[in-house]
């Protein structure tokens, strides 16, 4: 018997069969289109596996508190065909399955922790720069959880003062996804950001507002190390300007030597490349397996 894991995200869901060793067996994905055409298809192929469970890591917000009347539902996404969609019922009317269900971003966070660079270690951060901006963190070996799921992206952060770019988060316009992610740069610069690998000004600004926020994760959570991935990270430039420019707005504050001395292993790309999130997908459906759920009206 296998795990069954979902990434689920804003363009396209990946799900895969494997064990929990991380091992994938199978995947396959489909585009993330209205959930009557790409819910089929998820359930199609999970069909063909006896599954011990399903970890999901979605694109959010989404209601993960289990005594909540809407959990497992995405909730006030603004791909509209998907607000208030039912997902955890979806798939557990269906296959009959515990799911566990949690953030792409706590999924990753759990799959490098258990698998990837923070293996060993009980706690991370993971963060991912692409059409938006989310972190997940893995805390005395458990995903964060509070009242819900915590929402890193939208933190408020100091703007340079040559950014005259006001910020596009609909909600709070210069918040750090609102001036950081991969849409930020694209308008700002007018360009996508994988045409500007040549532009050092795009990617000194850009890890400017990442640094501050790694201050901030770093000053709140204290993790035991940091992992940046998403498609903007992929501009590999950024990792050595985030880390000196991590270590200027510290100032000698947050004296481990972690920080001070091995600062290349302690803000890294993925272990598993990107594999972080399907991998912590299985890493979840193990934490359910042969748990009593209720099932699914
Ligand atoms: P998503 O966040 O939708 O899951 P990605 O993590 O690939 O997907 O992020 C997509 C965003 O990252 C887009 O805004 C895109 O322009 C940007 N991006 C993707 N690849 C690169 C790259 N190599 N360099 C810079 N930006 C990139
Ligand atoms: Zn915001």
């Amino acid at each position: 018997m296998y795990y069954g894991s979902i990434e689920a995200g804003g363009t396209k869901f990946v799900c895969a069969v494997g064990r929990d060793n991380g091992e994938i067996i199978t995947s396959t994905q489909m585009n993330t289109e209205r959930p009557e055409k790409t819910m089929p298809q998820v359930l199609d192929f999970f069909r063909q596996y006896q599954l011990k469970s399903i970890g999901i890591g979605s694109f959010g917000p989404i209601d993960i508190a289990t005594q909540s009347y809407t959990y497992g539902h995405i909730t006030s996404t603004p791909k509209l065909d998907w607000r208030d969609y039912p997902l955890v019922q979806t798939i557990q009317s269906a296959l009959d399955v515990p799911i566990s269900f949690n953030t792409d971003v706590n999924a990753a966070a759990l799959g490098e922790a258990t698998l990837g660079a923070a293996r060993g270690l009980d706690s991370c951060l993971y963060i991912t720069v692409g059409t938006g901006i989310g972190a997940g963190a893995v805390v005395r070996g458990q995903v964060l959880q509070g009242l819900s799921h915590p929402e890193m992206g939208h933190i408020l952060i100091r703007r340079h003062p040559d950014d005259d770019y006001q910020g596009n988060c609909p909600y709070h316009k210069d918040c750090l996804e609102g001036l950081a992610a991969g849409p930020a740069i694209e308008k700002r610069w007018g360009k996508k950001g994988m045409d500007l690998s040549d532009r050092p000004e795009v990617w000194e600004l850009e890890a400017y507002y990442i640094a501050q926020a790694l201050v901030q994760y770093a000053m709140i959570l204290s993790p035991k190390k940091m992992i940046l991935g998403g498609g903007v990270m992929k501009q590999f430039q950024l990792f050595p300007l985030i880390r000196s420019k991590f270590q200027e707005l510290l100032n000698g504050y947050f004296d481990f030597p972690e920080v001070t001395d091995q600062i290349d292993e302690y803000i890294v790309s993925p272990g598993l490349g990107d594999q972080a999130g399907i991998t912590g997908g299985l890493v979840l459906a193990k934490q359910v397996a042969g748990r009593p759920y209720k099932s699914a009206e």
